[in-house]
């Protein structure tokens, strides 16, 4: 197997196009093309990770966060990114990371999250907005078959659980045929009316330059009719956090639950503990940001990391905001990579990496 595989299988999940802008996914160190021996899984690659896939015998590491952010203008060793890679390349190591794109696919880190703590009902919370285009074409009637089937093999028609979704009206389209044409029916110099259909489908804006020339390709006009509509609607399936809802209980009890899940040691909270709570939402890593959505969509509790002291304030009576930690929120993401790469290969080395721990410690 090479490791492209490997990376394709995670990017059928999580597609690099859902990163945030800030954001470096993506292969960071080595050449796809070659043969994997083994897969170490991690959440954060240091020099130690490097030294246990020398042991192991595993040449390539995919983690969550990337090593890499900016670029780096020296390889001098002096930081630990710049060390990592000098020994990454000298033991041809390749490393791979699946961030922002993971957390804001369906079937990545908030719905691991919410695998957890058997969520029901899981939806995003912070829809990903702008991203959605319309592509409208006008086909003639026999041909829209084929140039539906081309758009979606070229990726537009997906909705959640469906794919090749598409809207087909019948009209007519008219044309009159100039000198230097050669119509794909009717005469040049006459009027022309062709029995054709509107076809409809929704696409990824970052799919939908490929989408367009795979519709131009099977289209049988010389000049196809069509429009790319930016639509205001969010993305359903793509965006940052999760919200869904449990057995109503006591939250006290229920945010001894979440430790027991997530293996935290100690969590901080806002809030009464007295309340039950039913709505539950969560964003892994640094989620502060979206407690404010969580609320408005009715949530009883929020569970995110990094939460400060300030983002604890103002809504105590209406939600509580736990703080479970940036680590203990996504360390379960090594679990997606693993399931996705023994589907592929059912007997393939892939293992979690045993250096790996928690830099933040509890006192
Ligand atoms: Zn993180």
């Amino acid at each position: 197997m090479k490791i492209r595989e490997i990376t394709c299988a995670i990017e059928d999940i999580a597609p690099l196009y859902l990163q945030e802008s800030w954001d470096n996914a993506g292969m960071q160190v080595g050449d796809a093309e070659r043969e994997v021996t083994g897969v170490l899984l991690c959440t954060d690659v240091r020099e130690e990770t490097i030294d246990e896939a020398i042991e192991r015998g595993a040449n390539v590491i995919i983690s969550h966060h990337p090593l890499l952010f900016r670029g780096l203008k020296k390889i001098t060793g002096r930081t630990y990114q710049e060390r990592v890679v000098t020994a990454a390349i000298k033991h041809d190591i390749a490393i791979y990371c699946a961030h922002t794109n993971m957390d804001s696919a369906v079937g990545g880190v908030n719905f691991k999250m919410a695998e957890k703590l058997g969520l029901k009902n899981v939806r995003v919370l912070s829809q990903q907005q702008g991203t959605m285009r319309k592509v409208v074409v006008f086909v003639p009637v026999d041909a829209a078959h084929n140039v539906v089937e081309a758009m979606c093999n070229a990726g537009a028609g997906r909705l959640g659980n469906y794919d090749n979704c598409s809207y087909k009206m019948n009209g007519e389209g008219s044309y009159r045929a100039l000198d230097g044409a050669d119509p794909w029916s009717g005469n040049v110099g006459e009027m022309h009316h062709e029995p054709e259909m509107r076809v409809e489908v929704l696409v990824h804006k970052a799919l939908c330059g490929r989408v367009v020339r795979a519709m131009i390709k099977a289209h049988p006009y010389e000049e196809p009719a069509f429009d790319i509509l930016a639509l205001e609607n969010g993305d359903k399936y793509a965006g940052l956090g999760v919200i869904g809802e449990i057995e109503a209980q006591d939250a006290r009890e229920f945010l001894e639950t979440v430790k027991c899940a997530f293996e935290v040691e100690t969590l901080r909270y806002s809030g009464d503990l007295n309340r039950k709570v039913r709505s539950v939402a969560m964003c892994g890593g640094a989620g502060a940001e979206f407690a404010g959505l969580a609320m408005a969509q009715g949530a009883d509790l929020y569970i995110t990391g990094d939460m400060k002291y300030h983002e604890f304030q103002g809504n105590e009576e209406r939600i509580i905001i736990a703080d479970i930690g940036h680590y203990e929120s996504e360390h379960y993401t090594k679990e997606i990579f693993y399931d996705i790469i023994r589907k592929k290969n059912p007997n393939f080395a892939v293992d979690f990496a045993l250096s790996e721990k928690n830099q933040v410690n509890y006192l």
